[in-house]
């Protein structure tokens, strides 16, 4: 039976944004709630991977957010102490994917976009709307009864009870979706925090022929040097011994690590900063009756090749096929199972699995590991065949084959 109820969806980051165009192209209903005033604009994930891409162009969105963005065929890895250089091109895909190479654009203007699509181009099926925070959910069996807060600013606001058929939690990684169906979230949280600083300075200029993507390998502080189309951003570990946040905050500390990074007369200019906790967390069920979860409310892990935003994405394509198929007439409930196994499935095999090896990889204490690492990831990379299957791994392609395709 067709869909008639809205599909809500809980939060208006790059997941259930990705999830509302789908379905609205599909005609089917939506309901977008941000609990933010405005579309959140802070500094966070800057990698899209190339099946990605794909997927947005599917939307009509590709094309809009390439103009915006870098586009960087290469990537490197790097060891710090010997300047050996691993060096990747995605060009190699070029049979598999329409966009052979890593767009550097930050998630706000993917956000944005398609927040103005939605209102341009599906006003008749998709209401957006600001300062509605989901407080709770009760499943009917026929539909969900969502709890809402809104906000209406100056420290006044009133509770509503909105109906829709779907709730869809894409609330990110504190969701109060997933807590409300009472959904463990299993994992471990890294004891050190990662700290980002974004710098306009030219940092090609420091580094001999660094690509716009770097991984740096360090057995005492491992590095990523990540560029978007006006900063370079620059990954940096923490002491975790030391708990207080301020101390990674100030001045001299960061101008010490850039300057020991490379060194340089005077202070480098930094725009901005920011320290975060990092976890390796996935639900333990993505779906409950017609409740779901998807994105960083669903799985969290470190930002070590740039798979959080990227899966996350996966999700929404996969759960957007399935309710289409669920509006189209097919019966929802094993459509939806199948969403739980498929994600939840590769997200524990690869994601988890690959961004936990790529973090170990860069830090690894033991000189000899890393110089056997560098040396496998250098032969690796000048045998097209080993290289290929690499990058496939590395772009998540083949994370999205296992969990059923770009359907
Ligand atoms: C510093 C940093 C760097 C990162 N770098 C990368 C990277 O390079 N590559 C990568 O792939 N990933 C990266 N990530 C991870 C990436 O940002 C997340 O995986 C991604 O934002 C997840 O998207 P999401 O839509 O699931 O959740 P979010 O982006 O967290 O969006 C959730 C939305 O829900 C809203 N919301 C919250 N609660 C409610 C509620 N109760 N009701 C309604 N709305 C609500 C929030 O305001 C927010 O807009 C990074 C993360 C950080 C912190």
């Amino acid at each position: 039976m067709a869909i008639t109820a809205p599909v809500i969806i809980s939060g208006a980051g790059p997941v259930g944004c990705t999830l509302a165009l789908r379905l609205a192209r599909g005609g089917v209903p939506v309901r977008l709630l941000e609990a933010s005033p405005s579309l959140p604009e802070t500094l966070r994930a800057s990698t899209f991977h190339p099946p990605t891409l794909d997927m947005l162009d599917r939307l009509g969105m590709a094309a809009p957010l390439v103009a915006q963005g870098l586009v960087c065929p290469r990537f490197q890895y790097r060891d710090r102490r010997t300047g050996e250089i691993a060096e990747f091109d995605l060009g190699l895909l070029a049979d598999l994917t329409r966009h052979p190479y890593r767009l550097q654009a930050e998630q706000w203007k993917y956000t944005r976009l398609v927040w103005e699509t939605l209102q341009r181009e599906h006003p008749d099926v998709a209401g957006c709307l600001f300062s509605h925070a989901v407080r709770g959910v009760y499943d009917t069996g026929e539909g969900v009864e969502v709890l809402v807060w809104v906000d209406e600013g100056g420290g006044r606001g009133h509770e509503a009870v909105l109906r829709g058929s779907y709730l869809v939690g894409c609330d990110g990684a504190d969701s109060v979706v997933r807590r409300a169906v009472g959904i463990p979230f299993e994992g471990f949280t890294y004891p050190e925090r990662f700290v980002v600083v974004s710098t306009p300075f030219p940092l090609e200029e420091k580094f001999e022929r660094l690509a716009p993507v770097n991984y740096i390998a360090d057995p005492e502080e491992w590095l990523v040097l990540l560029r978007t189309p006006s900063l370079w951003r620059v990954l940096i570990p923490t002491d975790p011994a030391i708990e207080d946040d301020s101390r990674w905050l100030a001045d001299r500390w960061i101008q010490d690590r850039l300057h020991h990074m490379a060194p340089h007369d005077g202070d480098y200019p930094v725009v901005h900063r920011t320290v975060y906790r990092v976890h390796q967390r996935v639900a333990a069920s993505w779906h409950r009756g017609r409740v779901l979860i998807a994105g960083d409310a669903a799985h969290v892990n470190n930002p070590l090749g740039g798979m959080g935003m990227n899966g996350g994405i996966h999700d929404a394509w996969n759960l957007g096929a399935k309710l289409l198929r669920a509006h189209a007439g097919e019966d929802a409930m094993p459509l939806l199972a199948a969403y739980d196994r498929e994600r939840r499935g590769v997200t524990t095999r690869f994601v988890q699995e690959q961004t936990m090896a790529n973090k170990k990889m860069l830090e690894a204490k033991d000189p000899g590991a890393q110089a056997r690492r560098q040396q496998d990831l250098m032969a690796t990379a000048a045998d097209p065949a080993r290289a290929r299957a690499f990058l496939l791994r590395s772009s998540m392609i083949d994370s999205l084959r296992e969990a059923g395709g770009l359907d």
